[in-house]
């Protein structure tokens, strides 16, 4: 079978099928050798490695992972790419093409059965209508994950990397920032991909973390009280919090944890540190009544 991350190669295969582009799946396909290979080397796969790829569109990519990788499996949405799929990787006996959507996949059990349970790499090029989910997930489910090497919309990799304070930071800053260490690896213009899409793109690599950064009790509770504070941005956190009626917070009691916080009652979420929101989730979250953590946060860096 012939490369496809070349425009002829792609044009052809996708006549050969009469494909369509779907807009609502994402699709922009990548046409451009050198950012296929910068992706896979940042990647860093080798022989040993058991490989989840995020929607291979036409198998692109997935022919340069089933080369260096143990194992791929290829998890693709739209049903009209599978019989591609099946004729460009046809070469390879190390890949599983499944037809589902990522987000209702038990990636789970997927890393249980064909990595024994060890933690696995994913790679993608990201659809952009679903980035942040995908990433929410892949960060705070319980699969086991040594990095995510993925294909972002330009805007998304400035949240990811965002500080306190600025506009872009989010519940995504924290998640990325507390579960990895985010490193860009390249940015990509629009003409590396057919269609091209109307934003810039980046790669960037998460290399997971097997002890945070930061130390919590709840970290899922923490990622409630976090969403929380940025569902609405410009109110206060207090009523951020307040307004939120699943976490069971009265306005008393979140004022008296700011206050022993060292942090004024009109505070804004996008001002708070994650070292912060780690204090705060420890005095207002489950057990949390009996702790003080004051000291241990005046002393940390913002
Ligand atoms: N990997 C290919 C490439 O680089 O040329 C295609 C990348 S394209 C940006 C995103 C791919 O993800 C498309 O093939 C799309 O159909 C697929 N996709 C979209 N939503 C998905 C989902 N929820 N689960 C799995 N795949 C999805």
């Amino acid at each position: 079978m012939a490369v496809l991350g070349i425009p002829r190669n792609t044009i052809e295969i996708l006549q050969k099928y009469d494909f369509h582009f779907q807009k609502k799946f994402g699709q922009n396909f990548l046409i451009d050798t050198h950012v296929l290979e910068k992706i896979v080397q940042a990647a860093e796969i080798s022989r040993e490695d058991f490989v989840l790829e995020i929607g291979p569109g036409i198998g692109t990519m997935t022919q340069y992972l089933c080369e260096c990788g143990r194992e791929v499996m290829a998890v693709e949405i739209d049903r009209n790419l599978i019989p591609i799929l099946q004729e460009t990787l046809s070469g390879y006996d190390n890949v599983h093409i499944v037809n589902e959507d990522i987000l209702k996949l038990n990636i789970r059990e997927a890393a249980e059965k064909y990595n024994g349970g060890k933690p696995i790499k994913v790679v993608a090029n990201l659809p952009y209508y679903i980035t942040t989910p995908i990433i929410m997930e892949l960060l705070e489910g319980d699969t086991p994950l040594e990095s995510i090497t993925a294909m972002v919309q330009k805007e998304v990799a400035d949240r990811m990397k965002a500080a306190p304070g600025t506009k872009d930071y989010g519940a995504l800053s924290l998640a990325v920032q507390f579960y990895s260490q985010a490193e860009l690896v390249a940015n990509v213009p629009p003409n590396c991909f057919m269609p091209r899409p109307g934003v810039g793109s980046a790669v960037v690599r998460l290399t997971c973390r097997r002890d945070s950064k930061v130390g919590v009790r709840d970290a899922k509770w923490m990622f409630r009280l976090i969403r929380a504070s940025f569902n609405q941005r410009r109110k206060t956190l207090q009523n951020g919090l307040h307004n939120e009626s699943g976490l069971g917070l009265d306005k008393e009691r979140i004022v008296e944890a700011l206050e022993q916080l060292g942090l004024p009652a009109t505070v804004r979420g996008e001002a708070l540190s994650l070292e912060q929101f780690a204090a705060l989730s420890d005095l207002l979250g489950p057990g949390g009544e009996d702790n003080d953590r004051k000291d241990r946060i005046h002393g940390s860096d913002q």
